[in-house]
């Protein structure tokens, strides 16, 4: 169609748009979701889980019929709206809820969606050690940026919809869960444990997480607030050698940004196999343990400092403040990069973080140069994360500074 080939001046450049990219809109808000509670119980020897996903949906008028949430190849099993069965219908992607009773203004729905997963693809990982890897850990793990929360648990899947949420878990013995929030109960259930995370602060679906393993949980502390570091047994001096900074970090960027760090604590995991460097999950950052750093590592590797940094610096811009819609990724991101330099230059000096700079400089116009030239703001593409490029994350410090 005409008007969804619209193709920006390229200056000889490749096109960002890949075949198939289309203009993406938040979809129609059937209400405002004021909280999603997941009570879930994990079966890792099978890679299966199963729970109950409970959606507080305040609607946004009366007569609402249908509902339509994100839920990628799960087993649901039944549908209810305030304890009555509720017809649906799920062709794998989506959730209708046809509602018994059309929605009331000022009447909160409590939907709440029984359902399992049986081998994840995506958004909740298994992690276990096979025949080539017998060393590799137990663990589970989530990623939901940037529209995988889906794969984990049903929802509303987009960054405009802010809740509060809760997860209650139970996890076998010896294993840690963690989560966003604050931990407000643990029951022991005989060989097994129910960890129970609260998160007061509204946040969207794609920050909301969950790390279970066999982890050591290191504590240091910032203003009175817990700040924690989750490393396989082991590992506890590699942790503190690479996120011992954490609570200099949150006093340093509360003060440059004028807004003291608003969560009740702040937890870094290090994970296993995982996918990306780093997410900043709110108050619940996971990272890859690759980023951990022995004595010799440590003396002249900065890219772990910079990862907590950037996860850190999220927790301000990209979590207390969200974007409205992926195509304004380069808010958060860009401002999360531009943190890493502000880091640099208060830990190091100027001089390093100009070099610092350079370096973002350098990929930034690299990929200008050799792969496509695209604006910054843009909501044509085929899946989201494709933004999440250089123009993202490089182009904002170099513009800003
Ligand atoms: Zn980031």
């Amino acid at each position: 169609m005409p008007q969804f080939s619209f193709e920006p001046e390229k200056n000889g450049h490749k096109s960002f748009e890949l075949p198939g990219a289309k203009p993406h809109y938040n979809p129609d808000r059937p209400g405002q979701v004021e909280h999603i509670r997941l009570d879930l119980v994990l079966d890792i020897p099978k890679q299966q889980y199963q729970g109950t996903c409970t959606i507080q949906l305040n609607p946004v008028r009366s007569g609402i019929d249908r509902l339509t949430l994100d839920a990628v190849n799960l087993t649901i099993a039944s549908v209810t709206v305030d304890s009555i069965n509720q017809p649906f219908d799920y062709d794998g992607e989506q959730l209708h809820v046809q509602l018994k009773q059309p929605t009331e203004t000022g009447t909160v729905l409590a939907l709440a969606i029984a359902y399992s997963v049986d081998q994840p693809q995506r958004g909740l990982y298994f992690i276990a050690p096979d025949e080539h890897y017998p060393d590799k850990p137990i663990q589970v793990w989530t990623q939901g940026e940037d529209e995988d929360s889906r794969f984990w648990f049903p929802c509303f899947d987009y960054p405009g919809q802010l809740a509060t949420s809760e997860i209650r878990v139970r996890v076998p013995k010896p294993l840690l869960a963690i989560s966003n929030g604050e931990l407000i109960g643990t029951e022991d259930d005989g060989d097994h444990k129910l960890y129970h995370w609260y998160q007061k602060q509204v946040h969207p679906t794609y920050l909301m997480t969950l790390a279970v393993g066999d982890f050591v949980e290191l504590q240091d502390e910032w203003n009175g607030k817990p700040v924690t570091y989750y490393v396989e047994k082991g590992k506890e001096k590699e942790a503190r050698l690479s996120m011992g900074k954490t609570p200099r970090m949150i006093e340093f960027f509360s003060e440059q940004y004028g807004y003291a760090y608003p969560y009740p604590k702040y937890a870094q995991v290090c994970v296993s196999d995982f996918i990306f460097g780093g997410m900043e999950n709110t108050s619940t950052t996971l990272l890859t343990d690759r980023c951990l750093l022995d004595d010799r590592a440590a003396i002249d590797n900065r890219n772990t400092e910079s990862l907590v940094a950037h996860e850190l610096a999220h927790q301000w811009f990209g979590d207390l403040v969200v974007i409205k819609h992926w195509s304004h990724a380069w808010l958060k991101e860009g401002m999360a990069s531009y943190s890493e330099v502000m880091w640099m230059d208060h830990e190091y000096g100027a001089d390093e973080a100009a070099y610092y700079r350079l370096g973002e400089t350098r990929n930034y116009l690299d990929e200008d140069a050799s792969r496509y030239r695209r604006p910054i703001v843009t909501h044509v593409y085929r899946e989201a994360i494709e933004l999440y490029d250089r123009h993202l994350y490089e182009k904002v410090p170099v513009s800003t500074t």
